[in-house]
């Protein structure tokens, strides 16, 4: 290994340090900038590689939408909630899913489902249990390429309205994801 790559490994570890002590002790941003519902689920430079509602004659419709960051592999809690599931699934690899009330805070659409769940897939690290409380902002797992629908590093995160299996939604509605050049 040369100097220059030892020196951007090193960088990198004491980046990912800094980051699990700063989350640990609740210091990432935790409110929702912009009027947005939700905060992002990553952080930092990412890009969406694919949209929700595409259509894709293997998988069927896109019920998600599919988070590539660039340097910061952290999942966060995008809303207080309550960690529903965790487990393994073929196609979806290591999951989490989440459960929501959205309350007064979700005045954005100007309409109020009773519960909103959230689901990520393909992590390759899951930082909390079924039935424990996440707080927005929130370390809750690690960006991975787990399962065999997933065709490379991605967050594939998904909304649904009313329950765990209710109507998808596009995560658009709720957070403003702009081009992901956007902090936070
Ligand atoms: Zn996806």
């Amino acid at each position: 290994m040369n100097d220059k790559k030892e020196k951007i490994v090193k960088v990198g570890v004491i980046v990912a340090l800094l980051m699990a002590a700063m989350a640990s002790v609740s210091v990432m941003p935790i409110q929702a900038a912009n009027g947005q519902i939700m905060n992002k689920p990553v952080y930092g430079t990412f890009t969406v590689s694919q949209e929700f509602g595409v259509y894709n004659p293997t998988y069927g419709w896109h019920t998600g939408i599919d988070i590539v960051p660039k340097y910061y592999y952290w999942v966060f809690a995008p809303l207080d909630g309550k960690i529903e599931a965790t487990g393994y699934d073929w196609r979806a690899g290591d999951y989490i899913v989440i459960s929501h009330i959205p309350g007064d805070s979700n005045q954005y659409r100007g309409y109020y489902p009773s519960e909103v769940w959230t689901k990520y897939y393909h992590l390759d690290g899951i930082f909390v249990e079924q039935g424990e409380r996440v707080t927005r902002g929130q370390v809750i797992g690690h960006i991975g390429d787990t399962g065999t629908w997933c065709t490379g590093t991605h967050l594939h995160f998904e909304i649904r309205e009313n329950g765990r299996y209710g109507t998808a939604v596009n995560p658009r509605e709720y957070i403003r994801f702009g081009d992901g050049k956007d902090i936070w």
